[in-house]
């Protein structure tokens, strides 16, 4: 039987990219998104145009708890229980010292990067312990193995979420249920849009591979990871970041 995957954050970027390898793989896929309905909405539509009932758009801003719940409400209507989950969506903020960094926005950042993540395992957990099985896939950051001068609350927020991945890959272990990260590099998306041509080239001179990364770069691992290849690997942070963090 076809699998039910949960992409957060798939209107574009990374998301985006996952969900249509996954799909490509055979995967019935829920598309989230929070603001882009109009992207999210027409990947879905191409979707099912190739393959009927193979896909959605679903809204819900990640960090509030009613709208991620309601989410999954929808998406077992419609598709079953998400036996994948992709936690995705994120944002980050422009760069600055810590010093300059407001309440709201530390808040905020939380509130997606790590929060979203929170509320969505909640939402898939108990469906997934019922039927002993589950893959969750969290996109953390190599700033959050690193840390990155002028990043310090998405460095912070990313490395919560590689600290939630192996504590709660130890808990639903005995579930049957597999918990990893994804920690990419560079990669290039709109996320690093307000960067300057400059920046992005000194950044891709730290690269030992000497190339930006691919959403596909990004998606090919967690198509790994939500594969049943990886079924012995649980806890573990894989990185596709041209060997820019070893
Ligand atoms: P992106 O192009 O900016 O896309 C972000 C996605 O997240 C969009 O689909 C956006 O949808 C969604 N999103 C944002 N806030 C949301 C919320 N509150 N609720 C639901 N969805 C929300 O970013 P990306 O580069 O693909 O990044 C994806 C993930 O990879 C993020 O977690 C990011 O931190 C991580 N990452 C990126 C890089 C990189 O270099 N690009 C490197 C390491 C890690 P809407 O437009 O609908 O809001």
């Amino acid at each position: 039987m076809e699998r039910v995957a949960l992409i957060t954050g798939a209107s574009r970027g990374i998301g985006r990219e996952t969900a249509l390898l996954l799909w490509r793989q055979g995967c019935r896929v829920a598309l989230n998104f929070s603001k882009s309905a109009g992207a999210a909405n027409a990947i879905a539509d191409d979707l099912n145009c190739l393959r009927p009932g193979s896909a959605m758009a679903v809204g819900a801003d990640v960090s509030v708890r009613s709208e991620v719940e309601r989410m999954f409400t929808e998406v077992r209507e419609v598709l079953g229980d998400p036996e994948i989950l992709v936690n995705n969506a994120g944002i980050a903020l422009p760069q600055k010292l810590l010093t300059d960094v407001t309440d709201a926005e530390w808040d905020r950042l939380f509130d997606v990067d790590v929060k979203g993540i929170f509320y969505c395992i909640q939402a898939a957990l108990p469906a997934m312990i019922r039927r002993k099985q589950g893959k969750i896939i969290n996109i953390s950051s190599m700033w959050g193995q690193v840390g990155a001068s002028c990043e310090v609350p998405y460095s912070a927020a990313k490395g919560a979420v590689i600290a939630l991945t192996k504590a709660l890959a130890q808990e639903v272990g005995p579930s049957g249920i597999q918990v990893n990260c994804v920690a990419p590099g560079v990669i290039d998306t709109e996320m690093n849009g307000n960067l300057p041509p400059e920046a992005m080239e000194a950044l891709q001179e730290e690269i030992p591979l000497g190339v930006l990364g691919k959403p596909s770069d990004v998606a090919e691992a967690v198509a790994f990871l939500a594969s049943e290849g990886a079924n012995f690997i649980t806890g573990q942070v894989m990185c596709p970041n041209g060997g820019m963090v070893l």
